[in-house]
């Protein structure tokens, strides 16, 4: 059996149900482009309720055996899995890129990282352990065991086309939940490609469906997830107002919620920070994926008396990144996903800069390598009244803002409705456990920009969302405890 592919396999344009590759049940199609040329890469099905629903009765209709299988046996598919993954890490890394924008070193890093995913919750698949509490009467024997939710709905954004699904699908199934996916419009084709990987790894049919839909037809789509009771589980990463839309409609069938949402991350540099390593973090944490990711610092917050040190240092760095399409070997940043990314990332500087902040380097688009590359941003001068300070820029920019205490820096950190990542450098031991205690944040990055792990637990509070996706805990999200109560045992 062939297990490398080559990239024309790895195209997939139809819904993957109880086994089998399947139009949409309407025949409607929509197209996926390649964000750095706009061109089409293929025209896919285009999935709304009924595929959902069709998908629901597949992964229903799979749950009792799935359920009932020897972990070790699901664990030695989530291996297949993860081998075929490695194997094909190339070709995978070229279809992140194409449809994504990435390039292709970080393109092939994401499949490393979302591989590791699957390889933790396979071993992790073998050691789901219960509880014998210690007796309370005579005669009776109480336990505690941890059962699989049963049927998951995943449901994923664009900027990690494969490892975001990739650490939802593999707890889902090494628990032994089946799994009903929808990956982000923009980028669905990644996920399909994975998808068939799972199936040639044997993931049995019904096990893992998946639908690509449009953003209009995912919305009728979903809905019918949300409404359907035998959906127990909703996993989902993106936006934190889909997030909220999604709580409210389960609510009617109290499923269980795992939100992984926006952020935005604080970044704050002391004094006595090792400027040097400051800045090499910074570059790591915030350029990933052109700026594209939740745990990016979107406000970084320098005292004022490295504040100018600080910029110019940043700002050679950042004016020398290379921004090209992901096809050019040397590129560091590619096209930013789609020109509403672009809009918005303008109208943020736009905004700053109306507002008293001055660019060190970028502040404009790069039209000359096609409409959707922006330029690496450093903005000093930044403030709270900046629209930059409160949302997202989802973007290659690094507004600046000057600090005088360690007081000001944590307030202003914490100012926020959202809590994902925050990092901050500082060399004085007491300092690092004060801030990391007051830092209102799921994830703290101290003296390091790259936090993401499959061992760690990753994951927000407030508006960021709740649950935790990798490490021992990952698994919890998709387990329930029943209670064993035995009596009559004298
Ligand atoms: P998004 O919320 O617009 O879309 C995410 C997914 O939800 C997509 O699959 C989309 O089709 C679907 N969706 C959107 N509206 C829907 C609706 N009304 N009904 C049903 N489904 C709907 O987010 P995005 O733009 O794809 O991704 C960027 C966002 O994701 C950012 O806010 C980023 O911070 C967040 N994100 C968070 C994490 C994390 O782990 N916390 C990781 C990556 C991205």
């Amino acid at each position: 059996m062939a297990t490398k592919f080559e990239l024309s396999d790895l195209i997939r344009t139809e819904h993957f149900i109880d086994g089998k590759w399947v139009a949409s049940i309407s025949g409607k199609r929509f197209d996926v482009t390649n964000p750095a040329t706009g061109e089409v890469i293929a025209t896919i099905a285009d999935g709304g309720e009924a595929d959902a629903r069709a998908a629901t009765d597949a992964a229903a209709r799979a749950f009792p055996a799935w359920r009932d299988a020897l972990p070790k046996d699901r664990a030695a598919v989530l291996h297949r899995w993860h081998a075929l993954m490695l194997e094909n890490a190339d070709v995978l890394g070229r279809l992140i890129s194409l449809e994504q924008g990435k390039p292709f070193a970080e393109g092939r890093g994401e499949v490393l990282y979302g591989a590791s995913y699957v390889a933790w919750f396979a071993d992790e698949a073998t050691r789901i352990y219960g509880d014998l509490i210690p007796q309370q009467q005579r005669g009776k024997r109480m336990s505690a065991v941890k059962e699989p939710v049963g049927v998951v709905a995943a449901i994923t954004p664009w900027n990690f086309p494969l490892a975001m699904i990739a650490r939802k699908i593999a707890p889902a199934l090494a628990v032994g939940c089946t799994v009903v996916g929808k990956p982000a419009e923009d980028t669905p084709l990644t996920a399909l490609a994975l998808v068939m990987l799972a199936h040639e790894a044997g993931v049995p049919p019904g096990v893992l469906n998946l639908i690509a839909s449009s953003r209009e037809s995912a919305v009728p789509a979903v809905a019918d997830w949300l409404h359907d009771g035998r959906v127990r589980k909703i996993t989902f990463t993106g936006s934190t107002p889909v997030g909220k839309y999604l709580a409210r409609e389960s609510a009617e069938t109290l499923k269980k919620l795992s939100l992984e949402l926006g952020g935005n991350a604080p970044f704050i540099v002391f004094d006595d920070a090792d400027l040097d390593a400051a800045v090499d973090g910074l570059l790591v944490s915030k350029f990933r994926n052109g700026g594209q990711t939740c745990v990016c610092p979107n406000r970084v917050y320098v005292q004022t008396s490295v504040y100018e040190k600080f910029g110019d240092m940043l700002a050679k760095r950042v004016a020398a990144l290379k921004v090209a399409p992901a096809t050019d070997s040397a590129a560091q940043i590619g096209p930013m996903i789609n020109a509403r990314a672009v809009d918005k990332i303008a109208r943020h500087v736009d905004d700053a800069v109306s507002k008293g902040a001055r660019a060190l380097t970028g502040g404009k688009r790069l039209t000359a390598l096609g409409p959707n590359y922006y330029a690496p941003t450093v903005l000093a001068d930044a403030t709270s009244e900046m629209q930059l300070s409160c949302e997202e820029t989802f973007g290659p920019v690094v507004p600046l803002f000057r600090f005088e205490d360690e007081a000001e820096a944590i307030h202003a950190a914490n100012d926020t409705p959202f809590g994902l990542a925050s990092y901050f450098y500082s060399q004085d031991v007491r300092r690092i456990d004060r801030v990391s205690r007051q830092l209102e944040a799921g994830i703290v990055g101290i003296n390091e920009g790259a936090i993401s792990s499959e061992a760690a637990p990753f994951g927000g509070v407030k508006e960021s969302g709740y649950g935790r996706e990798g490490s021992k805990y990952g698994l919890d999200d998709y387990l329930s405890i029943k209670y064993l109560c035995q009596g009559g045992l004298d």
